[in-house]
């Protein structure tokens, strides 16, 4: 590969996010920081308008409109109140960033995406499927006014598993660009974003019923490598996975979903 490489990652400004700029950096990427403060584009991704502005700002930015990576760290937590924006956040943010950051990618050197998934959607139960397909099928206005109507980790479970399903079906769309695409699902990471569950008063006392085989939280660094990896020539034919990072939780809670 010749020459330095440029990312854009959403979220830069905090946990995994500013982990995966710090470990980009260290690497010699340039990074392209997407938040709503403090980073080279400031950007609420929470609005059609926002997210204009997000991919317009970062291809400003650009030599040659040109991009070599995207990782869509950008999230809110199961606990806040407005369930309405975890589906604007996580879900439709992350979506309209990746494809509208598309175009520069298709022109760069061996161009990757991730995207930041989670492995509630294996833990959590969802009977009723109705959200996640509103999202599925684009229609933000009607999945942020369901929204309300379902508890916080549900509402989150389903975003990150809309995400997974919206970025699966564009495995051959991409290919078609020679852009890979993946996902990595975490378990518990120590960020401000974990730490606000853990202080939920309804919420914090579930989070140690989740079974950890490796027996503690991720560090956000030990995100940022596997991200890094998914973002280098040695994972070249690694396109549309879903790779849980959450010392094994998945594996144990579901052994034979293989
Ligand atoms: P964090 O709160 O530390 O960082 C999230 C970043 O997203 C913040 O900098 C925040 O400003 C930014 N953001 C939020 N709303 C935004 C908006 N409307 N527009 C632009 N930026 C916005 O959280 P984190 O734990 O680093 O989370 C990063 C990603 O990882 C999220 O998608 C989250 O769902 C996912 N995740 C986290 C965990 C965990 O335990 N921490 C587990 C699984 C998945």
């Amino acid at each position: 590969m010749s020459g330095r490489r440029t990312v854009a990652i959403t979220g830069s400004a905090s946990g995994i996010g500013a982990a995966v700029r710090a470990r980009l950096e260290h690497d010699g990427w340039d990074v392209v920081g997407v938040d709503l403060a403090g980073q080279e584009v400031e950007a609420d991704l929470s609005t059609p308008e926002g997210r204009d502005a997000a991919v317009r700002d970062v291809r400003a930015r650009l030599d040659d409109d040109t991009l070599d990576a995207v990782v869509a760290c950008a999230g809110l937590g199961p606990q806040i109140e407005r369930r309405d924006l975890l589906v604007s956040v996580n879900f439709f943010g992350a979506v309209a960033v990746l494809d509208g950051l598309l175009d520069p990618l298709a022109r760069g050197q061996q161009p990757a995406a991730v995207a930041i998934c989670s492995n509630s959607i294996s833990v959590t139960p969802m009977p009723d499927p109705r959200l996640v397909d509103l999202m599925l099928a684009d229609d933000e206005a009607a999945a942020v006014a369901l929204a309300p109507s379902l508890d916080g980790p549900t509402v989150y479970a389903m975003t990150k598993l809309a995400l997974g399903r919206a970025l699966r079906r564009r495995v051959q769309a991409w290919a078609d660009r020679k852009v890979r695409l993946n996902l990595v699902a975490p378990g518990p990471v120590l960020t401000p974003l974990y730490q606000g569950t853990l202080d939920d008063p309804v919420l914090g006392p579930l989070v140690d019923l989740l079974p950890v085989p490796m027996g503690r939280p991720s560090e956000p660094e030990e995100i940022a490598g596997p991200i890094a990896f998914l973002l280098s020539p040695e994972s070249a034919m690694i396109h549309g996975s879903v790779l849980f990072v959450d010392g094994g939780s998945d594996a144990l809670l579901r052994s034979d979903h293989v």
